[in-house]
């Protein structure tokens, strides 16, 4: 299994072996020992590489370790441009996560009742996965804590731009700890994406596809 020498935890292989991944993708080969490294990255990958698994596996391989903080909110926080792109992550989180013992996943997307959406957040939680927009009214609420939070990944960055979600997206990353590690993912790395994503990263590996 080479996702083994990646330097992925047990917990996260196994699951990998079970659905019958054992080859990394180009994507997930050249990202994954970057993350894990803890460094920013900034990637062009489009979809259908196996990008999802390139920034999932990583960000919960942390989870297979203790986090030092107290607070209750996400140590993981994933923002992507539309809720069906929300829904698919937070499935393929969801499955990944199965032998973690605190991996719990909630989505946060337009159309969810609000009671609904606070009930799930009132219960403990490790990863977020957000639409900007829905996520931008909860912040107002004050509801979630952001203090535990470790890693952000902006998927589908350069879709996140056209969508005209680039006052959203700075306004979240704004109130976000800035001892944080970052992850974008872009089909493309165009200027303005790269513009965009400068102040919210420290030292980016550009790892291109
Ligand atoms: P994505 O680019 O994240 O949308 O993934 C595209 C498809 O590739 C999904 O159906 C994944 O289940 C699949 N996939 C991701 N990683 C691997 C892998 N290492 N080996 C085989 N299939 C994979």
């Amino acid at each position: 299994n080479e996702f083994v020498t990646l330097g992925l935890a047990p917990q996260i292989t196994e699951v990998l072996e079970a659905q019958g991944f054992t080859k990394p993708t180009p994507i997930q080969a050249a990202a994954i020992p970057e993350i894990l490294a803890g460094h920013d990255i900034m990637a062009s990958a489009q979809t259908g590489t196996g990008k999802t698994a390139a920034f999932l596996l990583p960000a919960l391989h942390r989870l297979t370790k203790e986090s030092t903080h107290h607070a209750r909110g996400p140590r993981i926080l994933v923002l992507t441009p539309t809720r069906e792109l929300a829904e698919q992550v937070s499935k393929v989180a969801t499955e990944l996560c199965r032998k973690i013992p605190r991996c719990k996943v909630v989505t946060v997307v337009g159309g969810v009742p609000y009671p609904v959406q606070n009930k799930m957040l009132a219960q403990p939680y490790e990863v977020l996965v957000a639409t900007p927009g829905r996520l931008t009214d909860l912040l107002r609420s004050g509801r979630i804590d952001f203090r535990r939070m470790e890693l952000l990944v902006l998927d589908e960055a350069d879709r996140m731009l056209d969508m005209g979600f680039i006052d959203e997206v700075e306004a979240i990353v704004d109130q976000l700890p800035k001892e944080r590690q970052t992850a974008l993912f872009s089909a493309t790395l165009t200027e303005s994406v790269q513009r965009f994503a400068g102040p919210m990263l420290r030292s980016p590996k550009l790892v291109e596809m």
